[in-house]
């Protein structure tokens, strides 16, 4: 089964969004901070997480949970996984480490992205007129 098939089948799984005093069943950021998580993997995530399509956006902002800073009001998505687009400072600037199969799924998606066939014949056949 292909995973765009295997995608069909199941909702958008939510990632980053944290819990609060009226919602405990949410896990609390300061918990997931990883000091040791490699720096290199850290960029990676972040960046993904910076390069995702917007999905929704929200009156006002959310506020980072860990150093209070104004931190983005849009959820963004890959289609696979939807994050608030804040998501990614909490990466880069508090290492707060995202699941192992969240990483293997970035791995993956990077690496069937560059490895697409490309044919320019649709491009020439509609863009070159002349
Ligand atoms: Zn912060």
């Amino acid at each position: 089964m292909s995973e765009l098939s295997e995608h069909a089948d199941r909702p958008v799984r939510l990632l980053g969004f944290w819990g609060s005093p009226e919602n405990q069943k949410l896990p609390n950021p300061a918990h997931l901070v990883d000091p040791e998580w490699d720096g290199a993997e850290r960029m990676r995530v972040a960046d993904y997480l910076v390069h995702g399509q917007v999905a929704g956006e929200w009156m006002g902002s959310s506020r980072c949970r860990l150093c209070s800073r104004s931190n983005g009001s849009r959820d963004l998505t890959d289609g696979y996984y939807l994050w608030p687009e804040g998501l990614a400072h909490y990466v880069l600037e508090h290492g707060v480490r995202m699941p192992a199969e969240f990483t293997d799924h970035i791995e993956q998606r990077r690496e069937a992205l560059d490895g697409l066939d490309r044919d320019v014949a649709w491009w020439r056949e509609n863009a070159c007129r002349t």
